[in-house]
C-alpha cells in the first residue's frame, strides 16, 4: 500500500482546487516514489483548455532526472479531475505510460485513485491499484 503524508495531501488539495475554481482546469505532475510513500512533484499544465492537461517530453525527463538526484523512484504521472470522480477517461487510458503509476485527483470528492495501465496483447489494461483519501480528517 501507498501513502502520502498529510503536507503533499493539503498541498494537492489547494492547487487542484484553485485550478478548479479558476476555469476547471487541471493541475499535474510526476509521481516520486521515496520508498512506499508518494511525493508530488507539478509540472506546468501544457494543455490550451479546461479539463485536460499535457506534460511537455522536456518537462518530463527534467522531473524524472529531478527524483532520481534525490534517490528517489520515478513512479509515474499525476493530473486533478476539476469536476468528475477519480477514474481515467478515455484519453487518459489512451495517454498513460504503461506500467507506471496514474494517480488520479478527485477535487469534489477528496480522493485520490490509483491506477495502472498494462498492455495485454497489444490492448490496452486498465488496474485499479488503490485509493487515497485526502479530507482533513486525516
Ligand atoms: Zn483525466
Amino acid at each position: 500500500m501507498f501513502g502520502m503524508e498529510p503536507k503533499y495531501k493539503r498541498s494537492l488539495h489547494r492547487r487542484a482546487y484553485t485550478k478548479q475554481q479558476n476555469g476547471h482546469h487541471e493541475v499535474c505532475g510526476v509521481v516520486v516514489l521515496n520508498g512506499d510513500k508518494i511525493e508530488l512533484e507539478y509540472c506546468r499544465n501544457a494543455a490550451e483548455g479546461p479539463l485536460g492537461f499535457s506534460i511537455t517530453g522536456e518537462e518530463l525527463e527534467r522531473a524524472k532526472r529531478r527524483c532520481w538526484r534525490q534517490g528517489k523512484k520515478f513512479g509515474g504521472i499525476f493530473h486533478s479531475h476539476p469536476v468528475s470522480d477519480a477514474k481515467p477517461g478515455q484519453s487518459d487510458i489512451k495517454g498513460a505510460l504503461p506500467n507506471k503509476i496514474m494517480m488520479i485527483y478527485d477535487v469534489c470528492g477528496r480522493e485520490a485513485a490509483l491506477w495502472k495501465v498494462r498492455i495485454k496483447n497489444g490492448e490496452r489494461v486498465l488496474e485499479h491499484i488503490q485509493n487515497i483519501n485526502t479530507g482533513f480528517h486525516q
